[in-house]
């Protein structure tokens, strides 16, 4: 459409112009049910009123006066949050999940203090695209056009306890875990992961960091995806959902890992300005009224029931509403998010051979059905069976 936009992202099949709820509508006045989210950000849908309201009031109020000074929403959004992880913690705020998740690399190094600076994460993982989150990518593919990166930074086998123990030294500062690895083609952790994580850790003297900025606010079924294995993460990174498509990325670590940043070591003009913090705060409220972790629950289960029976999907995995139908062999995944987007359905490839699945947390039965609906004319149009 334009030549003056890098070409970082590959061909780009639809322009949108108009979002509500679950549906979004092209340039042309084509309607589809939005089954990706922004990939994984709109959870209480496009548009949605109570975002809506609050960004408008942030904008006739006060939109920015740094992190020199005070703002309210910035200090209620903190409240929540840590409220959300269990209390006793403080939170950074940032504009992104890679700003959020450099934000812990930093505070674990700085906590770690000499000689305790590496930080270990999981083969498949993804973290963002800052040189050292590009790093803590478990990609060694996405590495090599970009030498030499960030020193300190190693990766072991993904949802595998005793890789995880080999590799933990005294000269580890955090270990930095997903626990449903999002980019990576939606591979849950094996009950008891996490928790033998939290254990390897603890042995060590490491800190848990959860990179929860797909996973967080209610997508997996539970608040934090953490949460499905019972343990208590020293820092947590979150981003994605926390504006609902209102730019903004947050770092939340315990009172006492969080009291070895002081005044100088970490900073960002816009984290945390009123207008995303506006945004956040609304989304947090409004995500406790209609206790968003249990519609995803009860959604996430309907939608993998219905597509797990389409013809040309061979099994469904994922959590709550963070989903993955593998494909019939001889489908191809970009094929599909094609042939679907085609039908009015937006989903995208997350391996090859695999589409993602991420409804808003709000999204209704009906739409679950008529998604899955359109998901089977879009296979079925491919020849899969
Ligand atoms: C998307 C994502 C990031 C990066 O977030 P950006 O806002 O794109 O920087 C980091 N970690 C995980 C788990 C993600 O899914």
């Amino acid at each position: 459409m334009t030549d003056q936009i890098m070409g970082t992202y590959g061909p780009r099949p639809v322009t949108f112009v108009r979002g509500e709820g679950t549906r979004l509508w092209d340039d042309s006045g084509r309607e589809y049910l939005d089954f990706l989210c922004g990939i994984s950000v709109t959870s209480l849908g496009h548009a949605n009123p109570v975002v809506a309201s609050a960004v408008c009031e942030a904008a006739r109020t006060l939109l920015h006066v740094s992190n020199l000074f005070w703002t309210v929403p910035q200090q209620q959004v903190a409240a929540s949050l840590d409220e959300l992880l269990g209390g006793g913690g403080k939170v950074f705020f940032a504009n992104s999940g890679a700003e959020a998740n450099e934000c812990a690399i930093k505070l674990a190094r700085r906590a770690g203090g000499r000689g305790r600076y590496r930080v270990i994460s999981a083969y498949g993982s993804f973290h963002g695209r800052t040189l050292a989150t590009l790093h803590a990518t478990g990609q060694p593919s996405k590495h090599e056009a970009f030498q030499p990166l960030p020193e300190g930074f190693s990766h072991v086998a993904w949802d595998d306890p005793d890789a995880l123990g080999a590799a933990v030294d005294s000269s580890v500062a955090a270990v930095l875990l997903e626990a449903v690895q999002g980019e990576g083609g939606v591979n849950v952790a094996s009950p008891g992961y996490l928790a033998a994580a939290r254990r390897i850790c603890d042995e060590h003297g490491a800190l848990l960091i959860l990179d929860e900025v797909q996973t967080g606010l209610g997508r997996t079924g539970r608040w934090w995806g953490f949460e499905h294995d019972d343990i208590r993460p020293d820092v947590v990174t979150t981003a994605k959902a926390l504006g609902n498509g209102v730019p903004i990325g947050a770092c939340w670590a315990r009172a006492e890992v969080a009291a070895a940043f002081e005044p100088g070591d970490h900073g960002s003009t816009f984290g945390g300005q009123p207008l995303a913090a506006s945004a956040a705060l609304a989304v947090l409220t409004e995500m406790r009224r209609i206790d968003a972790p249990a519609l995803a629950e009860a959604a996430g289960a309907r939608l993998a029931r219905a597509v797990r029976t389409i013809p040309g999907v061979v099994s469904v995995r994922g959590r709550g509403l963070l989903l993955a139908a593998e494909l019939a062999e001889g489908l191809a995944a970009a094929d599909a998010a094609r042939a679907a987007l085609a039908e009015g359905l937006v989903v995208n490839a997350v391996t090859p051979t695999a589409l993602r699945l991420a409804p808003p947390l709000t999204v209704a039965a009906g739409e679950i059905d008529e998604g899955a609906r359109r998901l089977g004319a879009a296979l079925a149009r491919l020849g899969g069976s």
